[in-house]
């Protein structure tokens, strides 16, 4: 079974896994990701445990946020990175590997990067968007 003593992120955030930090403050700990998709690409995590997205107090995501935007505006003042994509994986199916929830940013420096996102669009015709838009909104959490 899957515990926050076998996660990653729990043991980098206690120090028993190294880690390339950029920034950390009582809540929130940004370090650069392994692999180096562009060059700067850090994460940015709650120090404490979350599985992914879905379950993150918001005054936290707030502060996760807000932590990746002083990063990406120091990639593009120091890095001379030209912009940055933030992305979030939720679960295996969006391609999360690391079940402690994480921001990338991921910095931009020309369009040869190796990142390509492509939203690829579907014929809308055959959608039903005023409904598509009510399940979502019904569904919604006050
Ligand atoms: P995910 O696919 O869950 O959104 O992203 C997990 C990220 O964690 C990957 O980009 C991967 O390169 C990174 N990662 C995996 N293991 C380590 C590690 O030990 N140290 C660091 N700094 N990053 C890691
Ligand atoms: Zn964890």
């Amino acid at each position: 079974m899957y515990t926050k003593e076998d996660c990653l992120f729990c043991k980098i955030v206690r120090g028993e896994v190294p880690c390339t930090k950029v920034y950390e403050d009582e809540d929130v700990l940004a370090f650069l990701d392994i692999s180096q998709t562009t060059v700067g690409h850090t994460l940015i995590i709650p120090k404490e445990h979350f599985d992914n997205f879905l379950f993150v107090p918001k005054d936290l995501l707030g502060k996760v946020f807000s932590v990746a935007q002083k990063v990406s505006q120091a990639l593009v003042a120091g890095l001379r990175a030209k912009g940055v994509n933030i992305l979030v994986n939720t679960n295996e199916i969006a391609g999360q590997t690391i079940m402690h929830f994480h921001v990338h940013v991921i910095p931009r420096y020309s369009t040869e990067d190796a990142i390509k996102i492509d939203f690829i669009p579907r014929e809308i015709g055959k959608l039903n968007l005023p409904k598509i838009a009510n399940d979502i909104s019904f569904n919604l959490k006050k």
